[in-house]
């Protein structure tokens, strides 16, 4: 459920129509919905019915502050991946200590950034990992709270770019070598052993391989629990998938249920963490973008529209589909099926493909569900600014990032003397 839907036949954002945004933002950009923020946010805060939890938001999905703000302020945690992701959180005034951080490549300035600043737990990926955040906390003279992050080999059937919990993946230890780990973490003097990880892949359709994924966790608690190492939290990672066409994902309310019923059947009292990215902010957000010109071809026409592949990537990289919509469907006009494509002098600069669309040159359409891995990775290819982001709040709307100027993209370049 969200909360963009037509108004006679004029696409709104809560109480707001995109055409009166794009009037005085402009085109390309961004369109979030707060109320279906707090929506999905509140969809995997509830379910969990005063069982010790949290829901720490992947910031990578996306990382504009006023999006962290807004999941901040229901009390939401966050799950970081950079030392940059740390920055944003703590200029959105989120606190350091709800704040996990993954990623299989921190660097020491990142882990001694987070350090000092006190985050909650840094989920551990190799021993070189292990041994260097050891060092590092013993020379700022304090220990880091750590989780092993298990690959637990399992398929997420999604697409190979991002699943991350299968043996051949660079993510995680291999749930076989986790006990010798944990061994050797325990003599560490800056680790102190709290937690257990794993994150199997993003776009998951179905519960299962999350339940099997948390019962292999589950045999390394015991297991470890047999040799003297008590750990207290269990974090489960994000994935779950949204609906973009036909898919029919659970919902989260359905996911959680799943995960808490294997956790009673082995009496497990862990605090439970949650790292959803896509499923709270992905249909939270539309990229608005205008129509240039309806370029007829030999054997089909292309909508050639003023966003591209710099500004939403999902499609060239990941052959993603994103429903592309007439924000104003009142004009009598007949439907026409086309590619929309944007300006970019690539022919993997396409948003999609073979639809059947009334438009013309000038009207606008809104790409739907292009609220995570939307922004966060656009580029400036082609020196194309990137596009301003729009907070819709009820009735109101603000501007949460301007668009670029041309010159800001070269202001950092120097001319040679
Ligand atoms: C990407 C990522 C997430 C979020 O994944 P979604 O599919 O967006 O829910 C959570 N945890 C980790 C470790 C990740 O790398």
């Amino acid at each position: 459920m969200d909360h963009f839907e037509y108004r006679q036949n004029e696409l709104f954002a809560e109480g707001v129509s995109l055409a009166s945004i794009a009037a005085e933002v402009g085109t390309p950009c961004y369109v979030y919905s707060r109320a279906t923020l707090e929506r999905h946010f509140h969809a995997f805060d509830a379910p969990f019915n005063g069982l010790a939890h949290s829901i720490c938001y992947a910031v990578k999905a996306n990382g504009n502050i006023a999006v962290l703000q807004v999941l901040d302020q229901m009390g939401a945690g966050f799950d970081i991946v950079s030392g940059g992701e740390l920055d944003r959180v703590i200029a959105a005034g989120g606190p350091p200590n709800r704040v996990v951080f993954s990623g299989v490549g921190k660097s020491i300035e990142e882990i001694r950034h987070a350090l000092r600043r006190g985050v909650r737990a840094l989920s551990v990926e190799s021993e070189p990992e292990l041994q260097r955040i050891n060092e590092i906390a013993i020379s700022l003279d304090l220990q880091a709270s750590v989780a092993i992050r298990i690959n637990p080999d399992v398929d997420p059937r999604t697409h190979p770019y991002i699943a991350t919990g299968l043996r051949g993946d660079k993510f995680g230890v291999p749930f076989e070598d986790a006990l010798a780990l944990y061994q050797k973490a325990s003599k560490m003097s800056g680790i102190c052993l709290t937690g257990i990880a794993c994150h199997i892949g993003s776009q998951l359709t179905e519960v299962e391989p999350f339940c099997d994924a948390l019962q292999r966790v589950l045999d390394v608690v015991d297991e470890l629990h047999k040799i003297g190492i008590h750990l207290t939290h269990l974090d489960l990672g994000g994935g779950l998938g949204i609906q973009y066409s036909t898919e029919n994902p659970p919902a989260p309310q359905q996911y959680i249920q799943a995960l808490i019923d294997v956790l009673k059947t082995r009496e497990c009292n862990m605090h439970v963490t949650l790292e959803p990215g896509r499923a709270i902010v992905g249909n939270a957000g539309v990229l608005l973008t205008k129509v240039e010109y309806i370029k007829k071809g030999p054997d089909k026409n292309f909508a050639i529209v003023d966003a591209a592949m710099n500004d939403l990537i999902r499609p060239a990289l990941y052959e993603a589909w994103h429903d592309v919509v007439e924000v104003n469907k009142t004009v009598d006009r007949d439907s026409q099926k086309c590619d929309v494509v944007g300006p970019v002098c690539e022919s993997g600069d396409f948003l999609a493909r073979d639809r059947m669309l009334a438009i013309e040159q000038d009207d606008l359409v809104a790409v739907r569900s292009a609220g995570a891995y939307g922004f966060v990775m656009s580029s400036n290819y082609n020196a194309r600014p990137r596009a301003a982001e729009v907070m819709v709040d009820g009735d109101a709307f603000h501007v949460i990032r301007e668009r670029e100027s041309t010159t800001s993209l070269f202001s950092g370049e120097h001319l040679l003397r």
